[in-house]
């Protein structure tokens, strides 16, 4: 009991959503708060609930790894409250569907809407842009210059500061040119205020969105509950698109984003690039936000990149969990023919931090193969021994001078070997999924 309780408080509570709600207390009258405050508790509640119906820890016969059961129920309760329970609309072929996209200055809104756009014009459709943001000014030259490259239409202007008008005028234009995806783009501000809040209602009592989807930086963390509450109290809320999931946070927001709109997210932003974009994906997502990686999607990486054959001894050692140096000089050199290297890192636990910064791919690479060259000059003894021990001062010195390099650098690649050890035994015992059954998880 001790176990869940721990478990189901390191995990819920990670997420704030206590420390969220009695921050919100300073913000807001007491009537509202206390609502809120049964909601959010209501969610980890909930949760609670469920995992201890569950996992009935005193049943379990000895041997079971309770750890595992317990993460696999809270993974499970994940994925489940990142489902509404509700399909979201999808665009009909034959008619105009109207997009709308809403969001706070800087979630990606505009980025986003040329990727919805891209996504769906290589898939056939007729799609179309309207700017209607005409707060910010370079608002339109941004939407323009990222249509203009995706080859998709576009309408806004420079001198018109109604974005009521922009976005009925740029609808109407489109509905009449047979576009069938007609998305528009709204403005954002810093804060949330009750200007921004009409603009919206105004927009899409203008434009009559078939869908209006409120876009979040995956990096706002518990903020996301209120801002999504207030966007849809003002505008019918029925997806929800995650962006920048290719930086170091993990998204945990969208959970109460989905909460506050009753809505599931569709899509996940992974780049500044049109075509970085992806269908979103629940699995992967909760391994993600629990630490566990994209197993899915590494697995995926691994299926596509790595011979057949070598395939089950990566899993195998895997399963294992044990770590030599030799392992990590495989995974080294899998890991340098993988191609987009960040995007691999970033789906092992902890090796995408520190070993692979966003920016520095180059210089992370000449560090891997530095490593490389160091694990050249030791002998098998040492390479093939779980012992971390081994390495002593004087063999240390040893690999140095024989791969010329300095003591304190064969010493932080035995540092980086312990910690990639510490990530690699946590995967002991875990069931790998095949290609096409993610559902092993
Ligand atoms: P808006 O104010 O909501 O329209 O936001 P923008 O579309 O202008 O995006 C704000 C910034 O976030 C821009 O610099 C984008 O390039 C960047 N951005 C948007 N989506 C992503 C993403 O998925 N990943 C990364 N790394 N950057 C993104
Ligand atoms: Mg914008």
């Amino acid at each position: 009991k001790k176990d869940v309780d721990n478990l189901i408080g390191i995990h819920c509570i990670a997420h704030r959503e206590a420390l969220a709600a009695s921050d919100a207390a300073k913000k807001i009258p007491e009537l509202l708060f206390v609502e809120k405050l049964a909601n959010k508790f209501k969610m980890v509640k909930d949760m609670q609930l469920n995992i201890k119906k569950i996992v009935n820890l005193d049943d379990l016969a000895a041997g079971h790894n309770k750890r595992r059961i317990i993460q696999q129920a809270i993974f499970n309760e994940l994925c489940k409250m990142m489902d509404p329970g509700k399909t979201p609309y999808t665009p009909k072929k034959g008619r105009p569907n109207v997009i709308m996209f809403v969001g706070l200055q800087g979630s990606g809104k505009t980025t986003t809407c040329t990727k919805y756009a891209y996504h769906y014009q290589r898939k056939g459709w007729k799609p179309a842009l309207v700017c209607a943001d005409t707060f910010r000014a370079g608002a339109f030259d941004q939407l323009k210059q990222n249509a203009t490259k995706a080859k998709i239409p576009f309408y806004g202007s420079y001198t018109e500061s109604d974005p009521v008008k922009i976005s009925q005028e740029g609808v109407d234009r489109f509905k009449e040119e047979n576009c069938d995806l007609i998305i528009v783009d709204t403005s954002g501000r810093h804060k949330q205020e009750a200007a921004l809040f009409e603009e919206m209602r105004q927009v899409s009592e203008a434009t009559k969105p078939d869908l209006v989807i409120f876009v979040m930086d995956s990096s706002i963390g518990q903020a996301a509950f209120d801002q999504a509450q207030a966007f849809k109290q003002s505008v019918s809320v029925g997806a929800v698109i995650i962006t920048k999931m290719d930086g170091h946070a993990k998204g945990g927001g969208a959970l109460s984003a989905v909460a506050a709109t009753k809505s599931p997210v569709i899509f996940i932003g992974t780049g500044e690039h049109m075509d970085e974009f992806e269908i979103f994906d629940v699995k992967p997502f909760v391994s993600r936000l629990l630490g566990m990686g994209d197993w899915s999607g590494f697995m995926n990486k691994i299926h596509e990149v790595m011979p057949t054959d070598q395939q089950p001894e990566l899993l195998q050692k895997l399963s294992e969990g044990t770590f030599t140096l030799r392992i990590m000089y495989e995974q080294f050199q899998n890991i340098l023919q993988m191609g987009p290297l960040n995007q691999v890192f970033s789906m092992i636990p902890g090796f995408s931090a520190e070993l692979m910064p966003k920016g520095q791919e180059k210089e992370s690479q000449a560090r891997i193969k530095k490593f490389m060259t160091m694990m050249d000059s030791m002998t098998n003894d040492e390479l093939d021994s779980a012992n971390q021990k081994l390495m002593t001062e004087s063999r240390i010195l040893r690999v140095a001078r024989g791969a010329g390099r300095a003591v304190k650098e064969v010493k932080e690649m035995l540092e980086e070997y312990k910690r990639l050890g510490k990530v690699w035994s946590k995967m002991k015992g875990l069931k790998i999924p095949k290609k096409g059954d993610m559902s092993a998880l």
